[in-house]
């Protein structure tokens, strides 16, 4: 009787709390002019999806060595490839929030980046705010961040068409997407399956 109790307690608790989808330290790191109020939306909110630590470091300058003149763009490989160098507490994941416009050499802009292999992200604010007010560009970057720690994570691209890990190129496609994972994709990085 008593394990029963506890097994319908267990199962309402489970209901109720749906368990975080990864432990995961991380550290959000500004580039150059990001708004106060951006990081704190940030924090507030990755740490109710991921469980672990979920720090904002002090404001970096923009990398000068990622910045392509021809361009008026940051490359955003650049840029995860130099923030793989500096130093950061074992297994702690780094999600760089920058101030700016970003690319690719094959894409003429891209709204965020990822390099599992060394857990680093980028998420770029330059564009976030085309034809969008406050609330619709604070969804875009809850979006963005949510997909690209999903990379991190090992979460490949999702044609589930709410997913936030489906992929977007443009403000339009994240604005039609959802800014949460999909069972499949939450269950794949809560090692729930
Ligand atoms: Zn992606
Ligand atoms: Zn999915």
């Amino acid at each position: 009787m008593r394990i029963g109790i506890v097994a319908v307690l267990g199962l309402l608790f489970a209901v109720s709390h749906p368990r975080p989808v990864a432990e995961v330290p991380l550290q959000v790191v500004p580039l150059g002019d990001v708004p106060a109020a951006d990081l704190a939306l940030l924090r507030r909110d990755l740490s109710r999806t991921f469980t672990g630590p979920v720090q904002a470091s002090p404001q970096r300058p923009l990398p000068r060595e990622a910045w392509l003149k021809n361009r008026q763009q940051y490359d955003a490989a650049a840029m995860l490839a130099e923030s793989a160098r500096w130093p950061r507490s074992p297994g702690e994941k780094l999600l760089l929030v920058a101030a700016a416009d970003g690319c690719r050499q094959d894409l003429s802009y891209v709204l965020g980046l990822a390099q599992p292999a060394d857990g680093v992200a980028v998420v770029f604010l330059g564009r976030l705010g085309v034809d969008a007010g406050p609330e619709r560009y604070h969804r875009r970057l809850l979006t963005e961040a949510h997909h690209e720690l999903g990379h991190l994570l090992g979460l490949p691209h999702c044609d589930a068409p709410r997913c936030v890990m489906r992929y977007s190129h443009t403000v339009a496609d994240s604005d039609a997407k959802g800014s949460a994972f999909c069972a499949r994709c939450r269950a794949e990085v809560s090692g729930e399956r």
